[in-house]
């Protein structure tokens, strides 16, 4: 572990949208208030953004009623709409430097990781969204009796998005994509943490022709901005992602105003299970990706790592000395494996989960403490000798404190891996095609990654059993989320032979 933040390096991008975006301009929020957003490299200020509120929702919802209502969105045809998706997917890319650096600074990810993982996926989920576009059909039925049915697959209306600060730009096109793949027109709420780069993609969208009011993007907090979107009686659909908690107050408030369909992608304590026959190094690799990859911050972190108790020692030693070796430090620098935490709120947080992992009696193996007096770094931490009952290892901690569980037969896995609220995603170690066929289907998550890890392609659905959340996004099935289906019976004159 190297010395953070001492260097501090300048990211290459100014800040130049901070207001925000309805019916096609860049508009300070109603009541003028602006919020602070930070770099969590140092808690310094980077900007001061405009601070939406419910009437900024409001003007929000109306422009995107309109584009919806009057046009020209539904209306035109899918090949032009597909058309403005696959210029701003090319623009992305025209742009990718600045979006990447801004994507770091605001969130605090290593530059390399925005500038060569997610712009790229950024502009691939477009154009593959671009790509369903003209293929969204409905079918004709062959009902009983002397009628000819057909069904529309209609866009739903106005979508409501709020997403979360972990994979700003992600997070991004895989609200945005559908829904403007089949036609509807979107409000987007962006977390408070990280309001930067969707107004830039923002700006880019109107640059490659995207009409007025299609997307309007609202930066501002939960319970005000977000949750006068969840209960907006004009808001025709509703999708989030964020914690469990917050998710169950935003169903709640979709069902007290007008009902309107909800998905939700939530928190996620997913087990990953390594087997004796397993590639142990490249298992211990994969492990430390799952669980450290975005500074610890992803809902399908690999939070639990269940090993086989004839390979766990080695596991174990193995596991440390890869977290050891582990990059810490400014996102900007080369090398860099792991930047600071978002805020001094997860910060806290965390440090709190790793004192109670001590105090439950796990053994601490490396790390456990921050990494210097600026900003919120955090040193890469291994527990292992985890107990299934231990805080750490039932809480979604959320940053860079990895699990490691002991088992000893495939029955016993599998239910102890079951045993938790959560059920966004798992992983599976072996060589043994009826050990991973058995167990992922025995699994209760939405994705299960055998002998890989957080693979994420644009075709790919994504999201959670139980507590984790409901729906799909991603792929064919995130169509459905953002379709209304319309059943056109016709009475025939004559049978119809
Ligand atoms: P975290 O605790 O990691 O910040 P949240 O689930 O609270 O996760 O936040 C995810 C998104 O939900 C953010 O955009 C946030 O502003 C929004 N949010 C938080 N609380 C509410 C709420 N009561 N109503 C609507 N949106 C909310």
């Amino acid at each position: 572990t190297s010395s953070a933040a001492e260097e501090i390096i300048s990211p290459s991008v100014q800040v130049s949208y901070t207001q925000l975006l309805i019916d096609g301009n860049f508009v300070d929020s109603a009541s003028g208030k602006t919020f602070e957003t930070l770099d969590p490299r140092t808690g310094e200020v980077i900007a001061h953004v405009a601070e939406g509120d419910a009437e900024d929702i409001n003007r929000a919802v109306k422009a995107a009623r309109k584009a919806f209502d009057e046009g020209p969105w539904p209306k035109m045809t899918a090949y032009e709409r597909s058309r403005i998706m696959l210029r701003f997917a090319d623009l992305v890319e025209k742009h990718s430097e600045e979006l990447a650096s801004l994507e770091s600074w605001d969130n605090g990810k290593p530059y390399q990781q925005s500038l060569t993982a997610e712009i790229p996926m950024l502009a691939r989920l477009f154009r593959y969204y671009a790509g369903w576009a003209d293929k969204i059909h409905g079918m004709t039925v062959p009902a009983d009796g002397n009628y000819h049915v057909q069904t529309l697959h209609e866009p739903i209306g106005v979508a409501g998005q709020i997403i979360p600060w972990n994979f700003p730009l992600l997070m991004f096109a895989w609200k945005v994509g559908p829904a403007l793949a089949c036609g509807n027109t979107i409000v987007l709420k962006t977390a408070e943490q990280t309001p930067l780069t969707a107004f830039y993609v923002g700006k880019l969208f109107l640059e490659a022709g995207l009409p007025p009011g299609v997307l309007n993007i609202v930066s501002g907090f939960g319970p005000t901005a977000g949750a006068s979107l969840a209960s907006h009686m004009d808001v025709d659909k509703l999708a989030f992602t964020g914690s469990t908690d917050t998710g169950k107050v935003i169903l709640g408030l979709a069902a007290n105003s007008n009902l309107k369909p909800v998905t939700l992608e939530l928190g996620g304590k997913s087990p990953l299970i390594v087997f004796e026959d397993a590639d142990v190094d490249k298992a211990v690799e994969l492990a430390h990706f799952a669980l450290f990859f975005n500074q610890g911050q992803c809902c399908c972190a690999g939070s639990r790592t269940y090993v086989h108790e004839k390979v766990y020692d080695e596991f174990v030693e193995k596991s440390k000395a890869r977290a050891l070796k582990r990059v810490v430090g400014d996102p900007f620098k080369k090398g860099i494996e792991q930047g600071p935490q978002i805020d001094s709120k997860q910060f806290q947080k965390i440090l709190k989960y790793i004192r109670s992992g001590v105090e439950s009696n796990a053994t601490l193996e490396c790390g456990g403490d921050k990494i210097g007096d600026k900003g919120y770094f955090i040193q890469p931490t291994v527990f292992s000798n985890v107990k299934d009952d231990m805080l750490i290892a039932q809480d979604e901690i959320f940053g860079p404190v990895q699990s490691i569980l002991k088992f000893r037969d495939v029955d016993e896995v599998i239910r102890r891996a079951n045993d938790t609220r959560y059920g966004l995603a798992a992983g599976v170690f072996t060589k043994n095609l009826d050990t991973a066929n058995r167990v992922s289907r025995a699994l209760k998550a939405g994705t299960v990654w055998v002998n890989c890890f957080d693979v994420f392609d644009a075709a790919i659905p994504f999201g959670g059993y139980k507590m984790s959340g409901t729906g799909r996004e991603k792929g064919i099935y995130s169509l459905n989320n953002y379709l209304q289906v319309k059943a056109v019976v016709t009475a025939l004159d004559n049978p119809a032979w």
